[in-house]
C-alpha cells in the first residue's frame, strides 16, 4: 500500500516538473505547479536557476516567484482558541497591508472573513469548532491568500490585532465592542433591544474596516433546479467487481442500483442527471470525470461501497462516508484510495494537463469538501429516519484518482461496508437504496441553497 502511494507522489512528481516546464515554454504562469511541488518536494522548487527567455516572460516568472517565496515566509504554524480569541502564529511577520476583513452574511449566520495574503496554510482546510461560535474555517483560498472564516450565528463586533508573526481575531462574547446583538441588526437598521438604536446601528452596520457585501439569500424555487447536472459514477464495473463482500456480494452491482434510484430522485425533482455507465461494465477512471466534463456538470458524485480491512473487522466495520479529492494523509483515507484507485493504477501517469490543473484548484477542493458535508449529513438524516443505528463516518479527504479530473465539486461515497452482514443486504435493499438516494439529492440540493 505505502508502495502505491510512492509511486502515485513519484507520478505526481514528474508530472508537476514537466508542467512547470511547459508553462515557462509556453509563457503561461507555473505558480501553482510550483507550488504543488513545493508541497510535495520542497527542495525541487526554487533553486533551479531559470532560463531567460523573452523579457516578458522573465518578468512574469520573477513576479511569480517572488509571490510565492513570500508566501512561503509566511506559513501558518499554529492556531489557537484561547481566553475568547483566535490566535494564528505563522512563520514570518504580518503587515496591516496584508490582511483584508470584510462581513458577508449566509442563511442568517454572519461570516466575518479575513483575507491575509500572501500566506499560505499546510492543509486545505481546518474548522474549528467551540462555544460562542458557529464554526472557524481557515484554508488555502488561493495559490496566495488564505482566509479565515468566523461563522456566527449573531452579529458581534471583532477586532483582529497584528503582533509580529502573529495575528489575533476577538471571537463572540469576549472582550470589548463584543457585546452579543440580536441576528438581524447587522443587516437591518431595526431597533436593537437594550440599546439605543442609533447606537447599537452605528456599532453594528460598520463593524469592519472595509464591508464589501452583505448579500441577501433568497432561497431558489425548485423549477431552479432545471439549471444543474449532475453527473453519478457508480463505482467499478464488467471485469473490475470492487469490493467482494458478504455472501460474494459484489460492489459494481450495490452501487449501480443506488445510482439508478438516485438518478430517478434527482429527475423527479427536476436536475439533468447523468450516469457514467448504465450497465454492468468497464469504465477507466479518467473517462468517468472526462464524461462529467463533457457534460458540463456542475456536480460530480461517485457511488462506492466500503469493504473491511481484515476479515477479523468484517463486523467492527461499518457506517456511511464522503470524500473529497486531497493530498490526503491519514491512514484510513490512504486505504481506502488504495482500494478504490488500484484497478487501473497504471493510468496515472497518463494524466493530462488539465486533471493536474483541477487537481491543484485549492477552491474546487474546498467546494468539494462543502458538498462531501452536505452529502454526508443529508444521508445520515434520511437513513436514520427508519434504520437509526447507521453509523456516521463523516467526512473525510482522500488522495481518489477518479475525482482528479473533475472541473466541478466532485465527492466519492462509501454508501456502507459490503463486508458487514447488515450492511450488504441493506445495499441490495430497494428501500434502504431509495432512502440513501433520497438523502443525497437532499445533500445536492442543500449545497445548492447554501452556496449557489
Ligand atoms: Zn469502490
Amino acid at each position: 500500500m505505502k508502495g502505491l502511494l510512492e509511486q502515485n507522489r513519484e507520478l505526481q512528481v514528474q508530472s508537476l516538473l514537466g508542467l512547470i516546464k511547459a508553462s515557462e515554454t509556453l509563457g503561461l504562469d507555473p505558480t501553482r505547479y510550483k507550488n504543488a511541488l513545493k508541497t510535495i518536494r520542497p527542495d525541487l522548487v526554487g533553486e533551479r536557476p531559470e532560463k531567460r527567455t523573452t523579457k516578458s516572460q522573465s518578468k512574469r516568472k520573477q513576479s511569480a516567484s517572488s509571490v510565492s517565496s513570500s508566501g512561503q515566509k509566511r506559513k501558518l504554524l499554529s492556531t489557537k482558541v484561547e481566553n475568547g480569541q483566535l490566535h494564528l502564529h505563522f512563520s514570518g511577520s504580518i503587515k496591516n497591508g496584508n490582511l483584508r476583513h470584510f462581513i458577508l452574511e449566509r442563511n442568517g449566520n454572519v461570516l466575518y472573513v479575513y483575507d491575509l495574503s500572501p500566506a499560505r496554510v499546510p492543509y486545505s482546510i481546518k474548522r474549528i469548532r467551540g462555544e460562542g461560535f458557529k464554526e472557524i474555517r481557515i484554508a488555502q483560498y488561493d495559490p496566495k491568500k488564505i482566509r479565515i472564516v468566523i461563522e456566527t450565528t449573531k452579529p458581534y463586533k471583532p477586532t483582529s490585532r497584528i503582533s509580529g508573526s502573529q495575528l489575533s481575531i476577538t471571537l463572540p462574547g469576549y472582550g470589548k465592542g463584543a457585546s452579543a446583538l440580536p441576528k438581524k441588526s447587522t443587516t437591518k437598521s431595526k431597533t436593537v433591544t437594550g440599546l439605543p438604536s442609533k447606537k447599537a446601528k452605528a456599532k453594528t452596520a460598520l463593524p469592519a474596516r472595509t464591508v464589501q457585501s452583505v448579500p441577501k439569500e433568497a432561497s431558489l424555487p425548485s423549477s431552479m433546479l432545471r439549471r444543474y447536472t449532475v453527473v453519478l459514477d457508480p463505482g467499478h464495473g464488467g471485469k473490475d467487481g470492487g469490493a467482494v463482500g458478504y455472501q460474494r456480494r459484489k460492489e459494481k452491482d450495490a452501487v449501480l442500483a443506488v445510482a439508478k434510484q438516485l438518478k430517478k430522485v434527482l429527475r423527479s425533482r427536476g436536475f439533468n442527471v447523468y450516469l457514467t455507465r448504465e450497465r454492468d461494465v468497464f469504465i477507466p477512471l479518467k473517462k468517468r470525470t472526462r464524461y462529467a466534463n463533457r457534460k458540463q456538470a456542475d456536480f460530480f458524485i461517485s457511488i462506492h461501497a466500503n469493504a473491511a480491512a481484515s476479515r477479523r473487522n468484517y463486523l467492527k466495520s461499518k457506517g456511511i462516508e464522503t470524500y473529497f479529492l486531497s493530498r490526503a494523509r491519514s491512514g484510513r483515507a490512504k486505504r481506502v484510495a488504495a482500494i478504490e484507485n488500484s484497478a487501473e493504477i497504471k493510468d496515472i501517469d497518463r494524466y493530462t494537463k488539465d486533471a493536474y490543473l483541477s487537481v491543484l484548484n485549492r477552491e474546487k477542493i474546498i467546494e468539494s469538501n462543502k458538498l462531501a458535508i452536505d452529502l454526508q449529513r443529508q444521508m445520515l438524516t434520511s437513513v436514520r429516519k427508519k434504520y437509526k443505528a447507521v453509523v456516521d463516518n463523516g467526512v473525510r479527504e482522500g488522495p481518489f484518482w477518479v475525482l482528479v479530473g473533475a472541473q466541478m465539486p466532485a465527492v466519492l461515497i462509501e454508501i456502507g461496508y459490503i463486508t458487514h452482514p447488515t450492511e450488504a443486504r441493506r445495499l441490495f435493499n430497494p428501500y434502504y437504496q431509495k432512502l440513501l438516494a433520497e438523502g443525497i439529492a437532499n445533500g445536492i440540493e442543500s449545497y445548492i441553497y447554501h452556496n449557489k
